[in-house]
């Protein structure tokens, strides 16, 4: 059996791909190793979801795949270790523990990418009670509130700037004394008058009762300890995007993310890519839910064009 389309990962992107691959009477199946709806699941509140500001990304994702699943689109969970084109055009899409591959005519490739962790005490027990790892998506529940932000590169510092329009207070805690994102951001964030540089120092601990209260922090010069008093903790360490099955045949760019063009088409023909793990300006579920449209309508048009 061919599927016209495989889909992997069941975040936004590949939802919305299986969606709309499936309403347009393509064989679809949407492959998923975890959790059904991905990353948004981890939201109680998407209230930057167009129309619905109080649904919680548990109930989208369950609202999502029912549609898809309605519109006809397979869904099996299943670790995919290895996607390959083969010499006839079509893409064989191996899941770890099954003898043999899956074969379709194109691929979604929609894997999501994981926050990199700081690795430090109290962060796993309050991630999502004052930990985040998103400003856009958390950065208005702390109006008026004290907030620390980890992290020293472009994405750590806009970041903080984007949270001085809700806290009161953001402190920025990092290792060196010079910020290696670009000049003009760091000009800004000297001169902010809610923010406040912890230089030269690592977060050793986060801890608090039912939520976050505050940091300690280690100069890594005298050794001495410090706290700082935060409602909420920013980790802005960067992602790690989860290219593993098709990083010997794709484009990546220098951090790892796929190159994918406005159709959302890799260097591979007939490989589509959509979501997080693409290389765009903003990782949202919305933004997410427009590249799976997008690759999902290129799709179409690759499969009536290549498989008459
Ligand atoms: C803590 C947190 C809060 C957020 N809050 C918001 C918010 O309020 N509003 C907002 O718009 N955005 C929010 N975001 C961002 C949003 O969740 C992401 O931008 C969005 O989920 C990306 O969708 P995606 O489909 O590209 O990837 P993901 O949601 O990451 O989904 C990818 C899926 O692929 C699966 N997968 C990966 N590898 C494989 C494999 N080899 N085989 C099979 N399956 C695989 C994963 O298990 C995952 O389920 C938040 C992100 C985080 C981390």
């Amino acid at each position: 059996m061919i599927y016209d389309v495989i889909i992997v990962g069941s975040g936004p992107a590949g939802m919305t791909a299986g969606i709309y691959t499936s309403r347009a009477l393509l064989k679809t199946v949407i492959i998923e190793k975890a959790v059904a709806g991905g990353l948004m699941t981890l939201t109680d509140k998407l209230d930057n979801w167009p129309g619905n500001p109080s649904i919680s990304g548990g109930d989208l994702a369950e609202n999502m795949l029912k549609q898809a699943v309605d519109f006809g689109c397979e869904f099996r969970m299943g670790d995919v270790t290895k996607v390959d084109k083969l010499s006839d055009g079509n893409f064989s899409v191996e899941l770890l523990d099954e003898k043999a591959p899956l074969i379709s005519k194109t691929v979604i490739f929609a894997a999501g990418s994981t926050p990199r962790k700081a690795g430090i005490e109290g962060e796993d027990e309050f991630s999502g009670r004052g930990v985040s790892y998103c400003a856009v998506c958390d950065a208005a529940f702390y109006r008026n509130l004290k907030v620390a932000v980890l992290g020293g590169g472009d994405s750590a510092l806009k970041e903080a700037l984007y949270l001085t329009k809700f806290a009161s207070e953001v402190t920025i805690i990092h290792r060196r004394k010079e910020f290696r994102a670009e000049k003009i951001i760091q000009e800004e964030v000297r001169k902010h008058p809610k923010i406040k540089l912890v230089l030269d120092s690592v977060a050793e601990k986060i801890t608090g009762n039912d939520f976050v209260e505050k940091i300690i922090v280690k100069n890594v010069i005298t050794g001495e300890f410090s706290e700082v008093a935060a409602d909420g903790v920013f980790i802005f360490l960067g992602y790690i995007p989860k290219v593993d099955p098709v990083k010997h045949i794709v484009e990546l760019t220098p951090d790892g993310r796929i190159n994918a063009d406005t159709h959302m088409r890799t260097n591979v023909e007939g490989l589509f890519a959509a979501g997080d793990i693409i290389n765009k300006l903003v990782n949202q579920v919305a933004t997410a839910v427009g590249d799976g449209a997008t690759a999902a309508t290129a799709v179409e048009h690759y499969i009536s064009t290549h498989h008459k």
